[in-house]
């Protein structure tokens, strides 16, 4: 059994300082039980606690940490730019950097802005999308999460759903009106929106691979028609990729669909592991941005030369190899996860889309937020908190996801599919 005093202890003098004593609610553990794992440090594809445990990690930062943690060039980049100057309010030559792989990379984006978080991307490409149009509604989808700006916080997934919220008090009624939140993967319902506001709509904005309630993927033609549709109503199509972005794949997610997006969020992997977040797009679209055109977004630290540094070395050290060979790993072990599960005889569906992996302890196949929903949540709780004991650190939520990184090997993936089958024995007992 683990030792887990001192992060008990950092706990309680935590919520004495932090709602929930966190700063993030999902790090809360509310939905598996428990205490959360207070931190120490993390190198590679392991992490630590206070309590010196050591975790196969899976949670990666939520994604970001693709090439794993503490990465040599990484901390080198960081440590020799910090030695520079940490921020300066105006611009570097480091933002440029960033901005040609990012726009090697995802080629629909032809100019781009650098902001802090995710949140800030999405909550500013709806705002371009609404001013250029001149049109107020928007359709997201169930389940999808865009971070916590209001207007998305409408039937939204990860903490908000792990939380059991529709929506969360704070938030206009009247501003949410505008926001239209369907069924993902149900072309039908976006057709039936469309039909129905012809001329209100001033764009969609989906997650081309849905990782917040659980992961989703989105049909190829449910992608397709959504293209079609936005263009033929003449509203924008905002792809976040903010959690897919040089993460599920080399081509991020619209290459993998081949789906060429109005507009594009990215953050997570793009300031490998430091605060950095970009929305970008056709030009014509991102020329509506101030100080060109009259939609106004503006950012004290973004395009900070610490994240620009660390989302370079990152972006730089990875090739289409890195890629392939993470999703061999996933493969392998998703693959390896569904035996141990049926071993034991416990209904799972196992997902993988190239670094991205993840499971629903549900008998039927997951295609949106209903059927993550009916997955066996309570079932998860004991079994995230039983993993932890076989040295495994995963999402704790059932409506997140898991990921790979270079740093994780053979040995990893072997320990952590024996930890899962003596869960589901444990669990069995
Ligand atoms: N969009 C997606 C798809 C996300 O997964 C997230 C965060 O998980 C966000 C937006 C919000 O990003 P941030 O937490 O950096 O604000």
């Amino acid at each position: 059994m683990r030792e887990t005093v001192k992060s008990e202890q950092a706990f309680k003098e935590s919520n004495s300082y932090f709602p929930g004593g966190v700063n993030s609610p999902v790090r809360a553990f509310g939905s598996v039980g428990g205490t959360p794992l207070f931190i120490d440090k993390a190198k590679g594809s392991h992490i630590y606690d206070v309590d010196g445990n050591e975790y196969v990690d899976y949670v990666l930062s939520w994604g970001p940490m693709i090439l794993g943690h503490a990465e040599e060039q990484v901390l080198e980049a960081v440590i020799e730019t910090a030695k520079k100057g940490t921020s300066f309010g105006a611009p570097s030559p480091l933002e440029t950097e960033l901005a040609t792989w990012v726009k090697k990379r995802v080629p629909s984006i032809e100019t781009m802005r650098m902001v802090n978080s995710g949140t800030e991307a999405t909550m500013s490409a709806i705002r371009l999308a609404r001013g250029y149009t001149n049109r107020e509604k928007f359709i997201k989808f169930n389940g999808c999460y865009h971070g916590h700006s209001d207007s998305f916080l409408v039937n939204a997934g990860s903490g908000v759903a792990t939380f059991e919220l529709n929506d969360s008090p704070g938030v206009p009624k009247d501003l949410i009106k505008a926001t239209l939140s369907l069924d993902y993967n149900d072309l039908e319902a976006v057709e039936e929106a469309f039909k129905r506001y012809p001329d209100e709509i001033a764009a969609v904005i989906i997650e081309p691979i849905a990782g917040n309630m659980g992961l989703i993927p989105a049909k190829p033609e449910f992608l397709k028609g959504i293209r079609e549709l936005t263009k033929q109503y003449g509203a924008l199509l905002i792809l976040d990729e903010v959690m897919t972005g040089f993460r599920c794949d080399y081509d991020s997610a619209q290459g993998l669909y081949g789906i060429d997006p109005d507009l594009t969020t990215l953050g997570k992997v793009v300031g490998g592991g430091l605060p950095a977040a970009v929305f970008g797009g056709k030009k014509k679209y991102m020329d509506g941005i101030a100080p060109v055109g009259s939609v106004y977004q503006a950012g004290t630290l973004s395009g900070n030369p610490l994240a620009m540094a660390a989302g370079i070395a990152t972006l730089k050290q990875l090739t289409r190899e890195d890629y392939d060979k993470m999703n061999q790993k996933a493969l392998r072990l998703t693959d390896g996860i569904e035996k141990a599960a049926k071993e034991y005889n416990v209904p799972i569906q196992t997902t993988c889309r190239g670094t991205m992996w993840g499971f629903f302890f549900n008998e039927h196949p997951v295609i949106d937020f209903k059927t993550s929903k009916e997955s066996a949540q309570t079932y998860f709780g004991h079994f995230h908190k039983e993993l932890l004991n076989q040295g495994v650190y995963l999402s704790p939520s059932q409506f997140e996801t898991n990921f790979m990184s270079t740093a994780h090997t053979d040995e990893d993936i072997d320990k952590t599919i024996n930890g899962f089958k003596e869960t589901f024995r444990v669990l069995e007992e």
